[in-house]
């Protein structure tokens, strides 16, 4: 049964909920989703376009002669893809739900421009943020507390 998901950007502003049929999702290795959301590779889950109830809508771009990318025009948060034609489907990025642990990566894609050294990370040093006590100091020198 569909369980409805909630995400947003970072600054709030735009806010969307979503049914989830499954836990699918994929990563995208591609030139173009690098360079559209500066990171190595980027994590998708497909879902119907006319399923996703937006809180405010995000801006969308063109960002090919054969698709689009929406954003929050306020933070830069990526929020998805989609083809100008030809299917109801759009991929929204796994990392603007509030939750996305119960998403698994299914395959790879855009193989092609796949930073390999990014792929398999265990077993490097882990620090969390709550370990780092210069970046605690600035939060609460401006806040008064840290947000993690
Ligand atoms: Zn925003």
């Amino acid at each position: 049964m569909a369980e409805d998901m909630t995400g947003g950007c970072a600054c709030g502003r735009v806010r969307y909920s979503v049914p989830i049929e499954d836990d699918d999702a994929y990563l995208c290795h591609c030139r173009m989703c690098q360079r559209a959301t500066g990171s190595i590779s980027i994590a998708f889950t497909t879902v119907k376009q006319a399923d996703v109830k937006w809180g405010h809508e995000p801006d969308w771009y063109d960002s090919s002669p054969i698709a689009q990318r929406s954003y929050c025009r306020e933070c830069g948060t990526s929020f998805g893809f989609r083809f100008k034609e030809g299917s109801e489907n759009m991929d929204l990025t796994v990392a603007t739900f509030d939750d996305p642990s119960r998403f698994k990566p299914r395959h790879h894609f855009g193989a092609e421009s796949m930073q390999r050294a990014w792929i398999n990370t265990e077993g490097l040093k882990e620090i969390r943020t709550d370990e780092y006590q210069m970046l605690i100091d600035k939060w609460v020198e401006v806040t008064g507390s840290f947000p993690g």
